[in-house]
């Protein structure tokens, strides 16, 4: 069996990390989403918010969890009996945060390995960041994200 996990905030999960989620489970007999609580990054969206919208747009996917996590990536991966970690990357920009991040996972825990997919191109500009930016300014994100999170936007920012 196969498993790996996928962590992020996910705030929310926009169609670059299901697109990511998708070719993830086409590598692995199980993915795990895990959902960072994250509270230093003060999510816009609960963590029961976050998990039930990951929830409805993964239902019909077979082999695809979702979880919350606490603590360290790699003790969450050891627990879940999991081998790879999967990140998603899209340009330049992401890469020295996700290097470091993954070489000192490693250093961690030598025995889980870190992935990274690239997501369709027409998903390597789209941010949970900017998504909530063009949502906040009332613009339409119905393209970027999925249909239940474009509901759950029109509630909390009253538009
Ligand atoms: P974090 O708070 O850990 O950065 P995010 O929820 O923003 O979490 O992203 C989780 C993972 O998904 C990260 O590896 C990020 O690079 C990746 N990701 C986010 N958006 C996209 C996208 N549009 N295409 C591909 N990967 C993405």
């Amino acid at each position: 069996m196969r498993r790996a996990i996928y962590p992020g905030s996910f705030d929310p999960v926009t169609n670059g990390h299901l697109d990511v989620i998708e070719r993830a489970r086409k590598l692995f007999d199980e993915v795990i989403v895990a959902v960072a609580q994250n509270d230093q990054k003060r999510p816009l969206f609960s963590l029961e918010e976050r998990l039930d919208f990951l929830r409805e747009v993964t239902g019909g996917i077979e082999g695809v969890m979702i979880a919350p996590m606490r603590g360290l990536l790699v003790d969450f991966a050891v627990k879940q009996n999991a081998r790879a970690i999967v990140r998603g990357l899209r340009a330049v920009s992401d890469f020295e945060f996700e290097f470091q991040m993954a070489l000192m996972n490693r250093k961690l825990e030598s025995e889980v390995e870190t992935m990274f997919l690239m997501p369709k191109e027409d998903y390597t500009y789209l941010s949970s960041r900017i998504v909530k930016e063009i949502a906040r300014l009332g613009g339409d994100v119905h393209e970027f994200v999925p249909p239940c999170v474009v509901e759950s936007f029109r509630k909390k920012l009253k538009l």
